[in-house]
């Protein structure tokens, strides 16, 4: 029998995207075999990550407690005309890999997919509109997956941007359907970006 506390981090582990059962227990025995550099660093993290991690409130981005409005918020050299729009505050971090945009950002925290639910209560599409309302964006830059719930959730926010002035873009296709921004490497992101369609006209 495998002792409860190594069974428990081992369920924890499974949950983790990229681990399976046999890879969790792996990791799980590994790390009580070598506490002093596995174990307790990981915890310690843990800890931290926990306590200190969060959405900017502004945009959505991961921050920390300390530093909200996050920095690509307060950044003053970055372009304030311009809004990338995510799903996921991940997106965020791989689309700042590329370095082909140098806005401001707004995570949706989703995307809508009637199917299962989410409608657009769910996200925070009302935060969008009130900031290019307030912040005077001239472009947003819809960053989306390329599936349906993608192009219903881009028709969304074309219509809901009607009248306030803002240009709204789309990453041009040629992004993985299946798996989105975070996933897309640096290069793609750069060439998609860089051929973003136009979503409306102003
Ligand atoms: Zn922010």
């Amino acid at each position: 029998m495998t002792p409860k506390p190594i069974d428990e981090l081992e369920k924890c582990l499974a949950r983790l995207p990229g681990f399976g059962r046999r890879s969790a227990s792996r990791a799980a025995l590994a790390l009580v075999r070598e506490p002093g550099r596995l174990l307790q660093p990981l915890a310690e993290a843990l800890r931290v990550a926990a306590a200190e991690v969060r959405c900017c409130s502004s945009c959505g981005a991961f921050t920390t407690t300390d530093r909200d409005p996050c920095d690509l918020c307060s950044d003053a050299t970055r372009d304030g005309g311009r809004v990338c729009v995510v799903e996921d505050p991940a997106d965020i971090i791989s689309i700042e890999a590329s370095g082909a945009f140098r806005g401001r950002y707004h995570a949706l925290g989703g995307k809508l997919a009637p199917a299962r639910h989410v409608g657009p209560g769910r996200l925070r599409l009302a935060e969008l509109q009130d900031r290019v309302v307030r912040e005077g964006f001239s472009e947003v830059l819809l960053a989306l997956s390329t599936d349906m719930d993608g192009d219903a959730t881009a028709g969304y926010i074309a219509e809901m941007l009607k009248g306030t002035g803002a240009k709204v873009t789309r990453l041009a296709f040629g992004l993985p359907t299946d798996s989105g921004v975070a996933y897309s490497d640096p290069l793609t992101l750069k060439r998609a970006i860089n051929g973003r369609q136009p979503l409306n006209l102003v």
